[in-house]
C-alpha cells in the first residue's frame, strides 16, 4: 500500500474540522490547543504510519493549509539490488 504524510499548517488551519471527515484511514484528529487564530487545528495522528499519501484532506481542507507527500515505495527500492546484484553474479 501506498504510504504518505502530510504537513498541517496549524497556525492557519480555522478548526473546520472537515479534514478529519473525509481521511479513510482516521488518522486526523482535533487538536485541543488553540493556534494563533484562536482555533483548535487539525493534527496527524499516525503513529503506526497509515496514511497513504491519498490527498483527500487537502483537496477538502478550504483555507488549503494542508501538504501532501508520497512516500517513496520501500518494497521496491530494497529490491533493487537484489537485481544488481543477481546480474553482476551471473
Ligand atoms: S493524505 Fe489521506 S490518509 Fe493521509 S491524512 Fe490525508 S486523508 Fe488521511
Ligand atoms: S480542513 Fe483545513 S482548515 Fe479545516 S480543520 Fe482541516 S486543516 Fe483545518
Amino acid at each position: 500500500m501506498a504510504r504518505g504524510t502530510i504537513v498541517i499548517e496549524t497556525d492557519h488551519c480555522k478548526g473546520c474540522e472537515l479534514c478529519t471527515t473525509v481521511c479513510p484511514q482516521d488518522v486526523l484528529v482535533m487538536g485541543d490547543f488553540f493556534n494563533a487564530r484562536g482555533y483548535k487545528p487539525a493534527m496527524l495522528v499516525d503513529p503506526e504510519g497509515k496514511c497513504t499519501g491519498c490527498a483527500l484532506c487537502a483537496v477538502i481542507c478550504p483555507d488549503a493549509v494542508i501538504t501532501v507527500y508520497r512516500l517513496p515505495n520501500v518494497a521496491k527500492m530494497s529490491r533493487a539490488p537484489l537485481a544488481v546484484a543477481s546480474a553482476m553474479a551471473a
